[in-house]
């Protein structure tokens, strides 16, 4: 093997080699799981290119195994897949294709080795490896695939003008790859994805936010957006984050550049979590800034009630790149709208009421949210920025304290509605809310202490206020 393979691994290659040879056809390795073995990158899936019918060549390798694997196989794709416990292998014939301009569904007949790779998106995905008894091991790299690795360099193994208009998901990838890899795209790449933006309209948005979800998870997602966003696939595939470039200036004052503040904010989270939903709320935290932007004499540029704004927006862009509209979506759009709440802590007295509040309105989030607020700290003054990671510090310590004493993190207040009801005999409604709040706030704001007791007499105290009367 030209390729560092695991024991386990070469033993696998060796029955896929020895059921390809008694069905006599020829088989190769090919695709990511050559690039990420030459890379050092663990792997899980492997691509088997044949000459012939994959899907019966994957019962073949099935049946050399005991207990059987279950064959996954797809007929009118001619593939199939076999779930090992060290590795998942996709079975496929060779093949060529050939496209028509207004689909992005190829013609695909049988080829040879060469054409499947003629076919393949770059050139460090169009490596192959021989299975063959004649030639076992050998790579055959007719790009110079492993020279690319080396240089980390992306490029179409073709003319990239039609390999993109061929499939423009592969402009999605091209730009995924670089932000996993940390390579290259080639100017001539790039510039024939420049030249090809409009064609990403035929791919469908599931596939687009599947590579968008693959730059969400690099290490340094900033690289992907801002490959995005000067390619101008980004003014296509997702405009509202374009709206965020740019510096306006009135009497000589100027505000930030949105768009490259909420790329540092993305990269500031990325090297402390890998979590997605975070890395999403960090992205859209201030989207709703380019509609909110106001420029006040005297005062210079606002943004107020961005946050709210913000978080309106983030069902409908969720919506729009086929996120998933659930509670994951409620989850970004609640640490949106929460964003500005430890930072304004921090510019007053904290009280502990403030404190509170935070600590019920964000409940089981607030480690996130603080997470997402020292994140959202860009200045380039280093003595800002020492400054409010102190004030954070100090917020945080308060909210342990707080929550320490008063434990509001998971807080119910102590009169539920239920009882209100039945204590005054009322149905659902306005009344039992009004009472409800009441109660909460006059906690939060520590009015009286977050005991049974006390919370009832203000109950009474607040139903006599409305003129109601208790049922015996
Ligand atoms: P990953 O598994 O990390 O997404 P990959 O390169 O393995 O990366 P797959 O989608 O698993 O990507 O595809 C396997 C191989 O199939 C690729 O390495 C490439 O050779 C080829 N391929 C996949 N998608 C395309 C495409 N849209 N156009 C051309 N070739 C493709
Ligand atoms: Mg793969």
């Amino acid at each position: 093997m030209q390729i560092p393979c695991t024991e386990k691994e070469v033993f696998l290659f060796n029955q896929i080699a020895a059921a390809a040879q008694k069905l006599q056809m020829p088989c190769f390795l090919i695709g990511g799981f050559v690039r990420d073995k030459v890379i050092g990158r663990p792997t899980k899936d492997a691509d088997i290119v044949c000459m012939g019918d994959g899907i019966a060549l994957a019962h073949e390798v099935a049946s050399l195994f005991s207990p059987k694997p279950v064959v996954a196989y797809f007929k009118n794709f001619g593939t199939a897949q076999i779930r090992l416990p060290e590795l998942e292998v996709e079975f496929v014939g060779a093949r060529k294709e050939s496209y028509r301009s207004d689909s992005r569904k190829p013609e695909v007949a049988p080829g040879t080795i060469t054409e499947d790779q003629d076919r393949r998106d770059f050139t460090i995905n169009a490596m192959a490896i021989s299975l063959n008894k004649e030639d076992f091991g050998r790579l055959i790299d007719p790009f110079n695939g492993l020279e690319d690795i080396t240089k980390k360099i992306i490029q179409t193994p073709l003319a990239p003008l039609q390999t993109f208009s061929d499939d423009p998901l592969r402009m999605m990838r091209a730009i995924r790859f670089a932000a996993q890899l940390g390579f290259t795209i080639s100017p001539e790449t790039f510039q024939a994805i420049i030249d090809n933006v409009h064609r990403i309209k035929i791919v469908s948005q599931e596939r687009i936010t599947e590579e968008l979800n693959k730059i969400m998870v690099s290490p340094q997602p900033s690289v992907g957006w801002d490959l995005l966003f000067r390619s101008r696939l980004l003014q296509e595939i997702f405009p509202q984050m374009v709206d965020l470039y740019g510096a306006e200036y009135i009497d000589g004052k100027g505000h930030k550049d949105n768009f490259y503040h909420t790329l540092q904010v993305l990269d500031n989270i990325s090297a402390k979590t890998e979590d997605l939903w975070l890395r999403w709320a960090a992205l859209l935290h201030d989207i709703g800034k380019p509609a909110t932007k106001r420029f006040e004499e005297g005062h210079g540029w606002t943004f107020h009630g961005h946050e709210v704004v913000g978080a309106r927006m983030v069902p409908k862009i969720f919506n729009r790149l086929k996120l998933p509209l659930n509670e994951k979506m409620k989850w970004v759009q609640k640490l949106v709208a929460l964003h500005l709440r430890p930072i304004s802590l921090t510019k007053e007295n904290i009280t502990d009421s403030a404190i509170r509040r935070l600590l019920f309105d964000a409940g089981e989030d607030i480690d996130s949210l603080m997470m997402l607020c020292e994140a959202d700290i860009t200045s380039k003054n280093r003595v800002k920025v020492k400054r409010y990671l102190q004030n954070f510090e100090l917020v945080r310590k308060r909210l342990q304290e707080v929550e320490e004493t008063d434990k509001i993190r998971n807080w119910q207040p102590p009169i539920t509605g239920e009882l209100i009801m039945e204590k005054f005999g009322l149905s659902p409604g306005r009344p039992v809310g009004l009472i409800k709040d009441a109660i909460r706030e006059a906690i939060l704001d520590g009015l009286i202490p977050n005991e049974y007791e006390a919370a009832y007499q203000f109950m009474l105290q607040k139903a006599a206020e409305l003129n109601l009367q208790a049922v015996e």
